[in-house]
C-alpha cells in the first residue's frame, strides 16, 4: 500500500527510522497526483520545484535532528485556495483574484512549514469558501474519490477529497459553517473544526469573519491532534486569536470516553436524515456506549433558527469583507469601461459567481436601513440563543454528538440549482459554528457504497476533549478504508 495511504504518524515513523525520505514521499505524491487527480480534480495548481527543494531541506533536517525533528517534517500538504502562500498564486476559487500573488503567508500555513511540512499545491474550494459541494468553483468540479459522480462537500472539498485519494497526507481548510466538517464526512476522512480563535486566520482570505476558522483533514483522528498542534495558538496578528495556553491534545488521546456524559441532541435526530446516515449514527452512538459513555438525549430547541440566522450573518459578512474586490488590480479588469463606476460594476459583475454575488446581495439588503433590525439583529439574537442553548447543554455533557451531515454525498449537478437545497446541507454543522464551539467529523460507516461521518462537538477551548472522544470511536470501528480507486497501482 502506498505510503500516502498510510497515518501520518506512520510515515513520521518511517522517516525517522529512514525507511523512507521526505524526497521519496514527495514524488510518490506528485505520482500520485499525475495518476489520479485527472479524474478527481483536487488541485488547482501544484508547485512541484519548491516542494522537492522544501524536501530536500527536511530531509536534511532530520539528518541533523534525528528524533528531535517534529513529526510534520517532511509530510506532504495541500492548502485550500483560500490561505494565502507567498508567492504563489492564490485566488479562493474565484475568477477575481487571478494573478493575484501574496507577499505573505498564512499564519496556519506557515506554522506547516516551520515544522517541516512540504506544501504541494492549493487545492479547490466553493468561490470564497461559500458553498457545500465545490461546485462553486470558478476553475473546476472536484469529484468524490468514493463516486465520482458525487460531490466532495465543500466548501473545502478539494482539501478533503486530496487526503481521501491519498495525493497528500493531510491537508487544511477552513470551515464557516461547516466547510471542514462536511467535506471531511462525505469524503471518509477526519476533518476538525477547532474553537473560534484558536487558530489564526492571518492570510485567510475572509468569507465571514466572526465564524471563520482554518482546521486539518487527515486520514486519522491522532494525525489531526498532530496537525492541530502545530497550527493552534495565539497571533499577534490576529487581534481574534485567544491568548490562552493551548492543551496539548496528545496525552489524553487515548484517554477513551468511559464514564463521559454524551449529550445527543433531539432535534439533530428527528430533522431528515437519510435512513442509511440514521443507522450508522444509531450504531456508533452503541458502540460509545458499549465502551462506558452515558449517552444522554439533549435539547437544542434554537437548532430549528440556527440555519436561518447563519445565512443572514454569513452573507452580512461577506458582503462587507468583499467590498474591497475591485477586480481591477487582480481578476479580469474592464478594459472597455468608460467610468470608474462602471469598471468598478463590470470587474466585479465578471470577477463574481453567481453564488458569492446571490450572497453579496442578500447580506447588503440584511444591513440596509429599515431592514437591519429585521434581518441582521433577529440573526445576532438568534445567534446568542444558540450559544445559550449549547452552554446550557455543556453544564449536563461532556460532549454532543450528532451525524454530519444529513445525507451521504449527493450526486454532482443535483442541487446547483436549489440554493436552498444546498443550504440544507449545513443544518446540523452551522450551530457549532454560530457558538464558536470546536467540532470534529470522523468517519463511521458507509451507507450505499458512500462515507458518513460523525461529528463531535465539546465546550469552546475543550478541543482536546473533542478530540479524545473522536479518537475513542475510531479505536472501536478501526480507521476507515481508502476508496479504491486510491488503491489503484501508481506506475
Ligand atoms: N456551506 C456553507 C456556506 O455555503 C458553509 C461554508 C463554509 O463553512 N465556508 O456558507
Amino acid at each position: 500500500m502506498s505510503w500516502l495511504l498510510r497515518p501520518l504518524t506512520e510515515q513520521a515513523r518511517a522517516l525517522r527510522s529512514g525507511e523512507v525520505t521526505s524526497a521519496g514521499l514527495i514524488e510518490e505524491a506528485l505520482r500520485r497526483i499525475a495518476h489520479l487527480d485527472g479524474r478527481v480534480g483536487a488541485f488547482l495548481r501544484l508547485t512541484p520545484d519548491t516542494a522537492r527543494a522544501a524536501a530536500a531541506a527536511a530531509d536534511q533536517r532530520r539528518a541533523r535532528d534525528g528524533a528531535a525533528a517534529p513529526d510534520l517534517c517532511g509530510i506532504p500538504v495541500g492548502v485550500k485556495d483560500v490561505l494565502c502562500v507567498e508567492g504563489v498564486e492564490t485566488t479562493a476559487g474565484s475568477r477575481i483574484l487571478r494573478g493575484f500573488v501574496p507577499p505573505y503567508t498564512a499564519t496556519a500555513v506557515r506554522r506547516l512549514t516551520e515544522a517541516g511540512a512540504v506544501l504541494v499545491g492549493h487545492c479547490n474550494c466553493d468561490e470564497f469558501a461559500m458553498g457545500s459541494s465545490t461546485e462553486n468553483s470558478a476553475h473546476r468540479v472536484t469529484h468524490n474519490p468514493h463516486g465520482l459522480d458525487r460531490v466532495p462537500g465543500g466548501s473545502s472539498g478539494g482539501s478533503a477529497a486530496a487526503v481521501a485519494a491519498g495525493l497528500v497526507t493531510c491537508s487544511l481548510g477552513t470551515d464557516t459553517g461547516g466547510s471542514i466538517r462536511q467535506p471531511a464526512a462525505l469524503c471518509g476522512v477526519v476533518g476538525f473544526k477547532p474553537t473560534y480563535g484558536r487558530v489564526s486566520r492571518y492570510g485567510l482570505i475572509a468569507f465571514a469573519s466572526s465564524l471563520d476558522q482554518v482546521g486539518p483533514f487527515t486520514r486519522t483522528v491522532g494525525d489531526c491532534a498532530l496537525v492541530y498542534r502545530a497550527i493552534a495558538g495565539h497571533d499577534p496578528r490576529d487581534a481574534t486569536s485567544s491568548r490562552r495556553d493551548v492543551e496539548d491534545p496528545l496525552p489524553g488521546l487515548a484517554g477513551g470516553v468511559e464514564g463521559l456524559r454524551l449529550g445527543v441532541p433531539r432535534e439533530y435526530v428527528e430533522a431528515g436524515l437519510e435512513e442509511g446516515v440514521r443507522r450508522a449514527f444509531e450504531a456508533a452512538c452503541d458502540r460509545l456506549a458499549a465502551q462506558g459513555a452515558r449517552l444522554e438525549p439533549v435539547s437544542i430547541p434554537s437548532t430549528r433558527f440556527a440555519l436561518a440566522a447563519y445565512y443572514v450573518i454569513a452573507p452580512a459578512e461577506a458582503s462587507s469583507n468583499l467590498a474591497r474586490m475591485d477586480g481591477l488590480r487582480f481578476g479580469p479588469g474592464a478594459p472597455a469601461a468608460a467610468t470608474v463606476r462602471e469598471a468598478y460594476d463590470r470587474a466585479r459583475h465578471d470577477g463574481f459567481g453567481p453564488e458569492v454575488r446571490r450572497r453579496i446581495m442578500l447580506g447588503t439588503y440584511a444591513l440596509s436601513s429599515g431592514y437591519y433590525d429585521a434581518y441582521y439583529r433577529r440573526a445576532q439574537q438568534v445567534r446568542t440563543l444558540v450559544a445559550a442553548d449549547l452552554a446550557r447543554v455543556f453544564e449536563e455533557v461532556d460532549a454532543i454528538l450528532a451525524p454530519t451531515s444529513p445525507t451521504v454525498a449527493f450526486p454532482i449537478g443535483s442541487r446547483v440549482a436549489d440554493p436552498l437545497a444546498m443550504y440544507q446541507s449545513d443544518v446540523l454543522t452551522v450551530p457549532f459554528s454560530l457558538a464558536g464551539v470546536p467540532a470534529i467529523s470522523v468517519p463511521i460507516d458507509q451507507a450505499d457504497g458512500l462515507p458518513v461521518g460523525l461529528q463531535v462537538a465539546a465546550p469552546a477551548f475543550a478541543d482536546a476533549r473533542c478530540l479524545r472522544v473522536a479518537a475513542a470511536l475510531e479505536a472501536v470501528q478501526g480507521v476507515a478504508e481508502p476508496p479504491p480507486l486510491a488503491r489503484e497501482r501508481v506506475a
